[in-house]
């Protein structure tokens, strides 16, 4: 019954491309059979979770919300969905999101939107012109999480795809540092800087499901080989003799009145947690966006190559065509809108005239901006920053700019290029009763700091 209710209001969220229940079904009670033996239950154990699909998962379908690759049903199991199986974990179904992660709003799918489970105050009803992103691209995950339909679900954050939706929902996320969680099975975005990680309700959530996703994998070659800290055990609010940096470049222009006050507010909480507040300064943050959408649309042009017809999902044949039609139409007809403008972007910044001028440049900007936070760790253990410039946006407001859409991402990206754990925690509501959430990013491999400030604010 409940799976029932949970299936028709996931239907209104459309936060699901295919449903599960068996899977989920069957984790659960292998729960029951494990107790009956006298086993030890994994961290995982029984929990039904969402699974971002983007996340290959062994005889289901996995879509990355794209028409190109409809109809793929992986042989394999993505090793962060197996490591959460071999926790004890169940699936519910497979998520909807931006196509192939590419998007802040989860509008790019091309199985349509996600409908937030937020309404602001006095809109009522679905389907409206009030209807809210759940932010992007993991918005399927963000949205069953703050609906109450999955305690938990799986995001990916290549520039904030974690964060930014946790932060429009209400929600917790966590990007761990690059390479904590194995890539393998994962459908390539910017292989440089894609990493997994947990959404849920809670920091203490977070912890628990992180621990369970995390892991060296040399199936990867870019895994950590680092055992994985014990994050849950380790949980503490008590941040005395901890220092909180506050980077004056984020205090951006346009950014909304209310994310300052909620990042005021969130100073506070820190301090009465026991930490000390102190001004930093990142100062090649400027540069961190252009930079993003140089390198994120180059390594995807090159990752989306393998997408032609031949291997995997849609193939398009036209009458008497030869390999090269058949390249060019299962393209034009497989990819969206979004996914085409990153790949012409990616092969032109690549492309031997402007390699120089943008990829190379991009990269060196990439180098300032990890060494930024490298300075600033002398003088702070975590840096307290606004995960969004403004709350959760209506359904079709940035669809056709672009480069508003780009914007949402200007306080997510700058970690992401530094490869540091970041997350974002619920803040407070806004005057239309929306959620605002606050960002955490930490040194390399410190996510317990970063864990440990988020629990203060929660
Ligand atoms: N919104 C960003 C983009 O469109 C980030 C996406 C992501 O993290 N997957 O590239």
């Amino acid at each position: 019954e409940a799976h029932n209710v949970a299936v028709a209001a996931a239907g209104e969220l459309n936060a699901f491309i295919v449903t599960t229940p068996d899977h989920a079904l069957a984790a659960a009670e292998k729960v029951d059979a494990d107790r009956a033996a006298g086993k030890q239950l994994g961290a995982m154990a029984g929990v039904p979770i969402g699974m971002k699909d983007l996340f290959a998962t062994q005889g289901v379908q996995t879509t990355a919300a794209s028409h190109i690759l409809e109809g793929f049903t992986p042989e394999y199991e993505s090793t962060v969905s197996q490591n959460l199986w071999n926790a004890g974990a169940g699936m519910l179904g497979k998520l909807n999101l931006d196509q192939f992660a590419m998007g802040s709003s989860n509008e790019t799918s091309y199985f349509g939107n996600v409908i937030s489970p937020w309404r602001r105050k006095g809109a009522d009803g679905f389907g409206g012109n009030a209807d809210l992103a759940p932010g992007g691209s993991s918005g399927g995950s963000s949205a069953v999480v703050a609906a109450r339909i999955a305690p938990a679900a799986t995001g990916t954050d290549t520039g904030g795809s974690i964060r930014q939706p946790a932060a429009f929902t209400g929600i917790c996320g966590i990007k761990p540092t690059y390479g904590r969680c194995s890539r393998w099975g994962v459908v390539a975005f910017a292989s440089s800087l894609d990493q997994a990680g947990p959404m849920a309700r809670s920091v203490e959530d977070c912890a628990i499901m992180l621990g369970a996703m995390a892991g060296f994998d040399p199936k990867d070659s870019t895994s950590l080989d680092l055992p994985v800290p014990e994050w849950e055990a380790n949980l503490s609010a008590d941040l005395r003799g901890k220092k909180v940096g506050i980077p004056k470049e984020y205090r951006m222009e346009g950014t909304d009145p209310e994310i300052l006050e909620s990042w005021e507010r969130g100073k506070e909480w820190l301090r009465d947690a026991g930490a000390e507040v102190v001004d930093i300064s990142l100062p090649h943050t400027k540069y961190a966006l252009p930079a993003y959408y140089i390198i994120a649309p180059a390594e995807a042009s090159s990752n989306l190559a393998r997408y032609d017809g031949v291997r995997y999902g849609l193939r398009e044949l036209p009458n008497g065509a030869g390999l090269q039609d058949m390249y060019a139409a299962t393209r034009a007809e497989g990819f969206g809108d979004e996914v085409k403008r990153r790949i012409l972007i990616g092969t032109y910044v690549l492309s031997a005239g402007f390699y120089d001028a943008y990829y190379n440049q991009a990269q060196r900007v990439r180098t300032l901006i990890a060494r930024d936070f490298e300075k600033a760790w002398a003088q702070c253990d975590v840096i307290l920053a606004p995960t969004t410039p403004t709350a959760a946006f209506a359904l079709g407001d940035k669809m056709d700019d672009p480069l508003a859409m780009y914007l949402n991402d200007v306080f997510a990206v700058p970690a992401s290029l530094a490869g540091l754990p970041a997350m974002s925690v619920p803040a407070m509501l806004n005057g239309e009763g929306l959620p605002l959430g606050l960002q955490l990013i930490g040194k390399a491999f410190d996510e317990q700091g970063v864990l440990n400030a988020g629990l203060a604010i929660q």
